[in-house]
């Protein structure tokens, strides 16, 4: 029976959230949206709900947030957990404030901690400021973000404008002191009528004790970092066997390819170090506009290329013939055409009998997954930090999916997947 139960608002977070908790021993499984009523329980440790609830309007994301829970709750997940961007990506509107207030409001638990903080990522709490780098954050660039900017980097401020009720700090000098220093101030924090608490952490060790402390809590909120203690507060109630392959993913046999979408700088060198080793098809939206026109040059390249040498097809480009794509089309157009056909083309491949796919870009990610109806993610080791191997299922046979968002992994990324995954030599 799953023991934690997660909420996270974005698809990419969820996988960040589930592979951080497999890399501490629990197995994991993230869902794609509000399970069904009757969905059946997956057999792991974790559940991860992964919901599109960050710039959601607030209601819509109050709501999604309080049906996963429920359905959470009634597979018998024991701690709740919801998570949000390492940045505290949100507005004064929300959705961070108004969905945390309302899952405790439901679990009927009166605090939950609030703590951003992932040190091997950079993001630091300190003093109840958030730094990236060596930055505040609304000096880091955040607070330009197109859809939530983040102009306050004092996270008590930002938490509660958004929140009904107080915010309260456990700053540094008390976390440092360890688990019980830190449960005590809880315990005050809440005595004294606040609804939150913003914890401050500056290194693992400070992530790994506020779990510990945090073992009784009904809900945490925060970034993945903050998960980091939890498995050992479950092995420690004799509830979680020690596990070294909670990420073990069966073996699956088929054709293996890349999809890639992203036109991050990353994506794009490990693209031209692909091109060195697998078979590249590079589609031209400019100069085929049109989806269907796109998945048929795909379908046509593919043909007799499928196997277990991988092949990579990709949409990616450089900035200036993104641009120029985005001014004949409008940009909106322009990035929905491309993942219409990335859509076609993931469904022809999985006809084929792709069943080990890589995916470079998270709206892409987003668009694939939609596409091959999948529902559940079982989720497997890392590649690179925050990109897991998958068994997907849903509609149709499982298959072995790894979603990348742009900017992630190193410049070998394409070939260190195959290479990683079960029974490659
Ligand atoms: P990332 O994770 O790097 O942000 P995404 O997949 O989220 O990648 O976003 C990349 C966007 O760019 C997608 O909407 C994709 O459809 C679009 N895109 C891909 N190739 C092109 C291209 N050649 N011209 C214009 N837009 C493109």
């Amino acid at each position: 029976m799953a023991l934690l139960g997660c909420i996270a608002d974005d698809f990419t977070g969820a996988s960040d959230l589930a592979s951080m908790l497999v890399g501490s021993g629990m197995r994991a499984v993230q869902l794609i949206g509000v399970p069904a009523p009757d969905a059946p329980a997956p057999d792991a440790d974790a559940v991860v709900v992964a919901l599109k609830s960050r710039t959601a309007p607030a209601a819509e994301a109050v709501a999604d947030s309080l049906a996963a829970l429920h359905w959470l709750r009634g597979i018998g997940c024991r701690q709740f957990f919801f998570k949000y961007c390492s940045t505290f990506d949100s507005t004064d509107a929300g959705n961070i404030g108004p969905v945390a207030d309302a899952l405790i409001a439901a679990l009927d638990c009166g605090f939950a901690l609030a703590c951003p903080a992932f040190p091997a990522n950079g993001r630091r709490v300190f003093q109840g400021h958030l730094f990236v780098g060596d930055q505040l954050l609304h000096e880091s660039g955040m607070q330009n973000h197109p859809l939530t900017p983040m102009r306050d980097a004092n996270l008590v401020r930002v938490l509660s404008r958004q929140s009904e009720g107080s915010v309260g700090l456990v700053p540094w000098q008390t976390v440092a002191q360890g688990a019980v220093a830190i449960r005590r101030a809880m315990t005050a924090l809440k005595e004294q009528g606040r609804r939150h608490a913003i914890i401050d952490a500056i290194a693992d060790a400070d992530l790994h004790a506020i779990g510990a402390a945090a073992a009784t809590q009904a809900l945490i909120t925060g970034g993945s970092g903050v998960a980091m203690g939890l498995a050992e507060n479950f092995r420690a109630q004799g509830v979680l066997a020690a596990q070294p392959d909670a990420g073990a993913l069966p073996q699956v046999a088929g054709a293996a390819a890349v999809l890639a979408g992203s036109c991050s700088r990353a994506t794009l060198a490990q693209i031209a170090r692909a091109r060195e080793q697998i078979p590249v098809l590079e589609l031209d939206p400019l100069v085929l506009p049109d989806a269907e026109a796109l998945a048929a040059q795909a379908a046509a390249w593919t043909a007799g290329r499928l196997g277990a040498t991988p092949v990579l097809i990709a949409a990616s480009a450089t900035p200036e013939r993104v641009a120029a794509l985005q001014a004949k089309l409008g940009a909106a157009a322009a990035g929905a055409l491309v993942e219409r056909a990335m859509a076609i083309i993931a469904r022809h491949l999985y006809a084929q009998g792709v069943r080990r796919l890589v995916v470079a870009g998270g709206e892409t990610s987003g668009a694939v997954v939609a596409a091959l109806g999948v529902r559940r993610l079982r989720i497997g080791a890392e590649i690179a930090p925050g990109v897991p191997w998958t068994l997907a299922s849903g509609d149709g046979e499982p298959l072995l999916l790894a979603l990348k968002s742009g900017n992630f992994g190193g410049i070998d990324f394409f070939a260190d997947a195959f290479a990683a995954l079960p029974g490659a030599a």
